[in-house]
């Protein structure tokens, strides 16, 4: 990881462990959306030592720090997503989730006004194009 990275981690008081720096280079520019569970199978080989919690905890203060985004897609399971994008799609067959680039314009409603309104999110269920040829 570049230095200038590094100390840009440091800023935010996250303490640098080998582990969290495995994570944070994982979801780097990483398109799956993957769970905490997947993260923690993809780096187990390397960090036999690494327990759950760990992967779980980072994700968590991630999250806190703005650095990644939580998203509800799914009831059993949170995903995680290095990119900020508001928008996705969730195909309930394959699990895959897919950044929805196209500007959604979504006025605040009447009854929001004068709330601070941090975020929107947007998730489109169904049958991603495979899925569903397949389930023809
Ligand atoms: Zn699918």
């Amino acid at each position: 990881m570049k230095k200038q990275k590094l100390e840009f981690y440091k800023s935010l008081g996250l303490k640098l462990t080998p582990q969290r720096l495995a994570i944070i280079e994982y979801l780097e520019g990483n398109k799956e959306h993957p769970s905490a569970e997947d993260i923690y199978n993809a780096l187990k080989p390397k960090f036999p030592s690494m327990s759950f919690a760990t992967v779980y905890n980072t994700l968590e203060i991630l999250v806190k720090k703005g650095l990644i985004k939580e998203l509800n897609v799914e009831s059993t399971r949170k995903r995680f997503d290095p990119s900020t994008h508001p928008h996705h799609f969730f195909c309930k067959r394959c699990k895959k989730v897919i950044d929805v680039d196209n500007q959604i314009n979504i006025s605040v409603p009447e009854q929001l006004k004068g709330f601070d309104i941090e975020d929107i999110q947007i998730i489109f269920y169904g049958l991603c194009s495979e899925c569903k040829s397949e389930s023809k």
